[in-house]
């Protein structure tokens, strides 16, 4: 269906995308969720294949991706591993903040690296007490001079085991802002999370940060950036990779039960000649229409820098992870006790799509930011609607 949306090189794109989840991850990806680990094979894969720099500009060596063809990465991937696309997720995020918001140092030092996948980022926003009450963090840098000392601890923060290079959130002289704090700076301890929910193989770690001492040019952008442009910025990424994530895990839950139904006997008949599988499979697959084509909505929409883009954003964040629950929960029931095995494919689909609606925002945040444009749009007068 996506093809007749697609440019020629778009579509030449996904099916590079999906013959690699084919084969290097799909098949895996069970076996990761049950090890909490992504094998570093894999990820080096995606940094030589160009991938993980796939947003980058060209000039600095990336593969100059749009929003729709990294949608369709994070799709692709997505429907093997969705743990996997938290990789792509928060190293672009990274990427893209040092390209658009780095200085000349910066890039110097990092772009290159983080482009060709020899380092990898992590986004090091959430604490315990604040997570999508970002303006709260009490993470500080304290001036020393030319350096900052970094003082908290952020949780949950994803392919943080084997990140290089933590872009970290918090405040500078009461000011919200954005640091880069390399994995080796003395005083920094990366603690593994394990026994998540989903996203079993994103490596989450927790990070204490104990008196790390930084140059104050790591300072990303300008103090005062860090919520309002930096992390805001980034997220536009991080929400629409978690949109085509979602129907990514909409296309596994969808083949999976298909194939189950067309194989499971019951009472003399396969499932897939009863009604009410029929009608599950006919809703999940509607669900998964809709869902791809909100996301291309909204990639474009970011591609041409529209007015409504962030709305367009937020609601294929909101929609495709509610719609993957719903496909993840009726593939589970399909399967029936076997789905409930948590070694199943099904139940990893199940426990991903929960983080999904929870991860960049939670979708009560994205319907509080939605609700918030609506009513602007139809503040002054006359409705200027774009929908
Ligand atoms: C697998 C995983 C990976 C993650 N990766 C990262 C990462 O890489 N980097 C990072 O910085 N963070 C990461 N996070 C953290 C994630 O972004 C936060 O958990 C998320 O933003 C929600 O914040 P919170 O947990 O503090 O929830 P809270 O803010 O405590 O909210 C709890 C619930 O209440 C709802 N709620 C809160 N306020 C309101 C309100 N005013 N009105 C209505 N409802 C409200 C929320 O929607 C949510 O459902 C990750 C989390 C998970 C689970």
């Amino acid at each position: 269906m996506l093809d007749r949306f697609l440019s020629p090189e778009q579509s030449a794109w996904l099916r590079q995308f999906e013959s690699f989840s084919a084969a290097e991850v799909a098949p895996y990806a069970d076996e990761w969720d049950l090890k909490e680990a992504t094998p570093a094979m894999v990820v080096r894969k995606l940094g030589v294949n160009g991938w993980l720099g796939g947003l980058a500009k060209k000039e600095n060596g990336g593969l100059g991706f749009d929003p729709t063809t990294f949608g369709l990465l994070n799709m692709a991937i997505g429907a093997g591993s969705g743990s996997l696309t938290g990789l792509l997720n928060v190293h672009s995020m990274v990427l893209k903040t040092i390209e658009s918001w780095g200085s000349l140092e910066q890039r110097q030092r990092f772009l290159t690296p983080l482009v060709k996948g020899e380092i990898i980022g992590a986004f090091a926003q959430t604490e315990v007490s604040a997570g999508g009450d970002s303006k709260n963090l009490s993470t500080r840098f304290e001036e020393h001079g030319n350096d900052l000392i970094v003082q908290g601890q952020k949780t949950w923060i994803t392919f943080a085991q084997i990140a290089d290079l933590f872009l970290v959130f918090g405040k500078y002289q009461g000011l919200d802002t954005a640091v880069l704090v390399p994995k080796d700076t003395p005083g920094l301890t990366v603690t593994a999370k394990r026994n998540m929910l989903g996203f079993k193989s994103a490596y989450l770690a927790v990070l204490d940060f104990d008196g790390c001492r930084i140059p104050k040019a790591n300072i990303v952008g300008k103090p005062g950036f860090g919520q309002s442009l930096i992390s805001t910025g980034a997220l536009d990424y991080g929400r629409i990779s978690v949109a085509w994530a979602a129907v990514g895990i909409q296309q596994a839950a969808l083949a999976a039960s298909a194939r189950r139904a067309n194989s499971r006997s019951t009472f003399g008949s396969l499932l897939a000649d009863q009604g009410i599988i029929r009608g599950y499979l006919a809703e999940m697959s509607g669900s998964l229409l809709a869902s791809q084509l909100i996301c291309l909505s909204a990639a474009k929409a970011k591609e041409a820098r529209e007015e409504d883009a962030l709305e367009q954003i937020l609601q294929a964040k909101l929609f495709a992870s509610r719609e993957a629950g719903a496909a993840a929960d009726k593939a589970v029931q399909i399967h029936g006790g076997h789905g409930c095995d948590e070694s199943n494919g099904v139940s990893r689909l199940y426990r991903d799509a929960k983080i999904l609606q929870v991860v960049e925002g939670s979708n009560e945040l994205q319907k509080m930011l939605i609700g918030k444009e609506v009513c602007n749009r139809y503040s002054h007068g006359a409705p200027q609607a774009v929908l």
